[in-house]
Parts: structure tokens; C-alpha cells; sequence
């Protein structure tokens, strides 16, 4: 299979993982694909539909009709669900808590796998970012990078993320979610998060973003 102009970056929550995918599709003029965002946008619409969690049949058939775009703006990424901005509403803690239902539903994650596919193969060029992309998604990416730190360094990095976006949180909260992320994510039946063989392991919790940045863009030169 060919290779496809694909950079796959996964790891945990407060790896950096979405910073540093941004910066890096900024550098190539690449499309930046925050697939986290993907799922949490399914979230946030079980929600506005009253659905039951535990309700697996209902969660796919939202995820098959899902109208989620995620749109370049100012340097930054904009999410759309049905066309309305959600992009601040979908980093509250109550959707955070809740993603698990859907990721961890395994007809959910075929439906997104697939749209994801079909966005990467569509663009030029895309950076990926998320949990499973270099095992599931793109298996065949260019380049696979899996980000890590230590799990105090991620909760701080994300306490200090929600507290600039105004959200009210305590940090004992904030690292409770991500340690009981991080069980989730990676003991899930499908598409859990793991490093794929073939992914370079980046510990960043001693690392700058621009130095993180600038190991990456390093490893990817063939594909500029
Ligand atoms: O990356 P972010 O923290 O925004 O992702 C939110 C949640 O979405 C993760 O905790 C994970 O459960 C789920 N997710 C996933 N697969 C991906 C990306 C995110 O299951 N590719």
C-alpha cells in the first residue's frame, strides 16, 4: 500500500498533542485534523438529544449522520456541529466525562475511523492527531509520532488550558479526569490508545512546544 501524506500523532491527554500537531500543519500548510474534537462533538449532540448513554444503538446511528467540520480560523480550529461553533462547549468537563460512551462504542469508532479516513485522503497533506491513528485510522502514515509526559505534567498542562478558557475547575478534578482517561482510552476494546510499533516515542514532559515542534518537523522532511 502506498504511503499516505499523513502525519499520525497519538498519545495521552496533556501530551501536547494538539498544540504541537497544530504548529507542525502550520509549518507544511497542512490540514490540521483534531480528531478528539471529532468525538467530543458526538458527544455534545447525544447530549443535546436527550440521548441514554448506555444506549450503544442510538449512539451509532448519531455518529453516522454526524455533521461535524472542522474549519481553519485565525490560526486557530473552529468546530462546527450542524453548523454551529461548539468548539469552546465541547472542552467542558460534563463532555469530557462523557466521550468514553461513545469512543468506546465500536460502531461509533467505524464510523468515524471512516470519516477520518476519508478527510485525510482528501487533503494534500494532513497532520492527525488523536489516539489511534497510526494503529487504526492510518496505519500507513508517512510519519507516526506518540507523545507522552509524566501524568502530573499532563494534568497541570490541562488545568492550565481550561482555566484560560474560563472554565471553572479545580486541578484535583482536572487530574482525576485525566487519570481516569487515561484507564479508558487505553483499556478500551477498540481503538485503544496504544504507541504503534512503527511510532516514534516523544517524551515531552521536560520539553518545550517549539522543541517538540522542531523534532518533528526534523524527522518529516521527506514529505515537505
Ligand atoms: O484529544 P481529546 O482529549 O480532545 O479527546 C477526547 C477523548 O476522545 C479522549 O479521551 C478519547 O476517549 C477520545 N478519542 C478517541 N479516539 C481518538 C481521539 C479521541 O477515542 N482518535
Amino acid at each position: 500500500m502506498d504511503r499516505i501524506n499523513v502525519i499520525a500523532i497519538d498519545g495521552p491527554a496533556g501530551s501536547g498533542k494538539s498544540t504541537v500537531a497544530k504548529l507542525v500543519a502550520k509549518n507544511l500548510k497542512f490540514l490540521y485534523i483534531d480528531t478528539g474534537a471529532m468525538y467530543r462533538a458526538l458527544t455534545l449532540k447525544a447530549v443535546k438529544e436527550g440521548a441514554d448513554f448506555n444506549d450503544q444503538e442510538k449512539l451509532i446511528a448519531l455518529s453516522k449522520d454526524l455533521d461535524v467540520r472542522l474549519v481553519e480560523s485565525g490560526g486557530d480550529l473552529k468546530v462546527l456541529l450542524d453548523g454551529n461553533d461548539v468548539s469552546e462547549k465541547i472542552r467542558s468537563m460534563e463532555i469530557t466525562a462523557k466521550v468514553k460512551f461513545v469512543a468506546g462504542t465500536a460502531g461509533v469508532r467505524k464510523n468515524m475511523v471512516r470519516l477520518q479516513q476519508k478527510l485525510g485522503r482528501a487533503s494534500s497533506g494532513a497532520v492527525m492527531e488523536g489516539r489511534d491513528i497510526g494503529t487504526v485510522v492510518f496505519p500507513d502514515a508517512a510519519h507516526k509520532f506518540y507523545l507522552d509526559a509524566n501524568s502530573r505534567t499532563r494534568a497541570e498542562r490541562r488545568f492550565k488550558e481550561l482555566k484560560e478558557k474560563g472554565f471553572d475547575v479545580s486541578f484535583l478534578e482536572v487530574e482525576k479526569d485525566v487519570k481516569a482517561r487515561d484507564a479508558s482510552d487505553m483499556t478500551r476494546k477498540v481503538g485503544a490508545l496504544k504507541k504503534a510499533k512503527d511510532a516514534r516515542l516523544i517524551d515531552t514532559t521536560d520539553m518545550t512546544i517549539e522543541e517538540v515542534v522542531d523534532k518533528i518537523l526534523a524527522q518529516v522532511k521527506d514529505i515537505r
